[in-house]
């Protein structure tokens, strides 16, 4: 009982922050994880205290907003996590004596649930859930938005339900300049649409995808596929995937596939919601107090998660920029123990509040090391970390650029391990058993402080150095020799310019075709390019204005390095066009095929969407081969694929 009243403060609090103030402290999986505990103990015990958030729906409308009563309850969604959880879900309803029942399965986009009401044809009112019952009057601030209609085919009263959304884009477009950094796509929105001046709303570019008909009056729509259909026919917008289903089997492939495609979504997703499709099993059915008993809500993983961010260090990386890095409290994230997280710059400290210690929001994010959104909670003896002024490992004076704090040492330690072993990578000059270890053995047994030096060191040196027999040694001499011959587009990636990876040095190479041209490019050739923006091109051209790394380059091609550009685009077989490879193909590497593809002018894309124009499928291919199937994309084999390239 004791623990009960504890979780049932504990998760109001949180509740509050949550729904109330759209500023939570713990992550959702957090909060899940607490209201789960509290589940159990309530089935336990058989008691649920009067406050217990299990009885309610969201939070309770603030009173800055005009209150409205829904013409029709919006429930909250049942969840599951496991597959157990889901099949329990279907087994429940085949024993409901609806064998043949059909399930619909949709995205669920992790925003703010929208209500808006039309009558005669017009819009009249959008509202937020609220606790179900009564919502909030948002009309004013979801007028802001542009991606709805104001006046519809149906004459009668209807009420339709979308979820508010800000695209990860648009988020990371906004944070960029914003004075206030916002943690997450799903507190953004809500921010922005209960919010008072409904000219934040418009800044934040809020949209809205609609999936659901909560009301209509004269009762035509009896099952989710209408109300879907419905929509669409009067001008809302709607995510286009809507998959039936008659089995869980069917239901579980269609969990996997959305587990895959979400992550190419712009839009912020948290699961899938799998619902009865008939409306005359649903009334069967029924409701308890907060869920409808023919949805539920099947949650992913949660790919973000509080904990208390005790220090900031500063890495020197190989442009000598100093990047701060968080070092976390210990906390499992997607099944992995982090312990580091990175933050940008020291604005962005400022930004997102971040104080020593603090609570922190961390996210996995696809670098290895993931990502810092912002501090929630702060305490007594939270400071605000110093500003580095010198190097801390050369305590060389810091020099700040833009947003950005250099060590201007060349000689750094960090910073050239950091430089020699990207110059050495196979994206780069692909010099074999460059690894920063070795990288930082050469620095400290041969002197070793620029690209160039690599090319002095004989085989007897390297011999000697610990960790090298005769072989290890031999191929590293052969390698360094073979790597002189490289493509423009490697040898500009592995200058380390400030924000040029390999996409951008491709771009450069295919531009201006040799390492001269390159070097004497101004601002505005730079700038006139698709590619690049005012900042890389100022790089570029800071880069080739200094004198010692015009030296460094000639000092590489003195010593036999030979940049080479080679247009190999052979025909326009592909040109333009966007090639998905799936399955296994039997003559070809997946690498092979997709250099030829490029080659030929096309771009490989990693998962099927509507932008993919062709699918290559080899033998067993699977879920990408069925989307472009039901996308209706050209799809060819291995055999067809060969004829395509012998032609050329
Ligand atoms: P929910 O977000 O888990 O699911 C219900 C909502 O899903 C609906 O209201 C709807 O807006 C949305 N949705 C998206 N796509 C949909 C679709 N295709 N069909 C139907 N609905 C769709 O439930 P909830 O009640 O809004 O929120 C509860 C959750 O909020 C908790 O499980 C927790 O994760 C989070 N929460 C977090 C904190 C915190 O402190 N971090 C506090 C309270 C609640």
């Amino acid at each position: 009982m004791e623990r009960m009243k504890e979780l049932v403060a504990l998760l109001n609090k949180y509740g509050y922050e949550y729904y109330v103030l759209d500023n939570p402290t713990v992550s959702d999986g957090e909060y899940d994880k607490l209201y789960d505990e509290l589940k159990a103990l309530e089935a336990e015990t058989g008691v649920i205290l009067p406050d217990s958030p299990t009885h309610r729906v969201g939070g309770e409308p603030i009173s800055a907003f005009q209150k409205h009563r829904h013409i029709s309850r919006l429930y909250s969604l049942d969840k599951a996590v496991t597959s157990e959880q889901l099949s329990s879900f279907v087994d429940k309803i085949l024993k409901s004596e609806n064998p043949d029942t059909k399930y619909t399965v949709e995205y669920k986009f992790d925003g703010l649930t929208m209500c808006l009401t039309y009558e005669n044809g017009y819009f009249v009112r959008a509202t937020t859930r609220g606790n179900g019952e009564v919502g909030e009057d948002v009309t004013a601030q979801v007028k802001t938005i542009k991606t709805f209609p104001l006046k519809i085919n149906y004459q009668g009263t209807v009420e339709v339900k979308g979820e508010a959304i800000i695209r990860l884009s648009v988020l990371e477009e906004y944070n960029k300049t914003a004075t206030e950094v916002l943690k997450n796509a799903r507190n953004a929105v809500a921010g922005a649409i209960r919010n008072l001046d409904p000219k934040v709303t418009e800044k934040r570019k809020p949209e809205i995808y609609f999936y659901d008909v909560n009301y209509i009056e004269d009762g035509s729509i009896r099952s989710q596929s209408q109300a879907v259909k419905f929509l669409k026919d009067n001008g809302f917008k709607v995510f286009d995937y809507l998959k039936i289903c008659t089995n869980l089997q069917e239901i579980q492939q269609a969990i996997d596939e959305i587990e895959v495609n979400r992550k190419t979504l712009d839009v912020l997703t948290d699961g899938v919601v799998i619902k009865v499709d008939d409306y005359n099993v649903r009334e069967e059915l029924g409701s308890t107090e907060k869920f409808p008993r023919w949805a539920i809500a099947y949650k992913f993983e949660a790919e973000e998660v509080t904990t208390i961010l005790n220090n900031i260090t500063w890495q020197v990386g190989r442009t000598g920029k100093l990047t701060p890095l968080g070092h976390l409290e210990a906390v499992d994230l997607c099944g992995v123990t982090v312990k580091k997280a990175t933050l940008n710059n020291y604005g962005d400290i400022l930004r997102k509040n971040i104080k020593v210690p603090c609570r922190v929001l961390v996210r996995r994010s696809n670098e290895v090391i993931p990502e810092i959104l912002g501090a929630t909670e702060i305490f007594d003896n939270s400071k605000l970390p110093e500003k580095p002024t010198i190097c801390p490992y050369c305590n060389s004076a810091l020099k700040e650029v833009g947003a950005n704090i250099f060590c201007p040492n060349e000689e750094c330690k960090p910073r050239v391990v950091g430089l020699i072993s990207n110059f050495a990578s196979k994206d780069a000059l692909n010099i074999e058993g460059v690894s920063e270890m070795t990288a930082s053995l050469l620095y400290d047994t041969f002197n070793v402080r620029r690209c160039s030096d690599l090319y002095k060191l004989g085989f007897q040196e390297i011999y000697s150095l610990e960790g090298f027999k005769e072989k290890r040694a031999q191929n590293f001499i052969n390698s360094v020799e073979k790597s002189k011959h490289c493509p423009l587009e490697n040898f500009i990636y592995a200058l380390s310019i400030d924000g040029i990876g390999k996409k951008t040095a491709k771009d450069l190479a295919k531009r201006f075709k040799s390492i001269e041209n390159l070097k004497n490019a101004t601002l505005f050739d730079l700038i006139a390019m698709n590619e690049i923006g005012e900042v890389l091109a100022y790089n570029i051209t800071e880069f080739f204005s200094n004198q010692d790394n015009l030296n460094e380059i000639d000092t590489l091609i003195s010593l036999g390095v030979q940049p080479y550009y080679e247009d190999n685009v052979k025909g326009d077989k592909f040109s333009g066009k966007k090639v998905v490879l799936t399955g296994t193909l039997q003559d070809f590497k997946r690498s092979e095929a997709r250099k030829i593809i490029e080659s030929l002018g096309g771009e490989i894309m990693g998962s099927v969407s509507k932008l993919t124009n062709l699918v290559i499928a080899g033998e067993s291919a699977g879920s990408k081969l069925d989307k472009a199937r039901a996308l209706n994309i050209e799809i060819i084999d291995e055999e067809t694929f060969k004829k395509m390239i012998s032609n050329d």
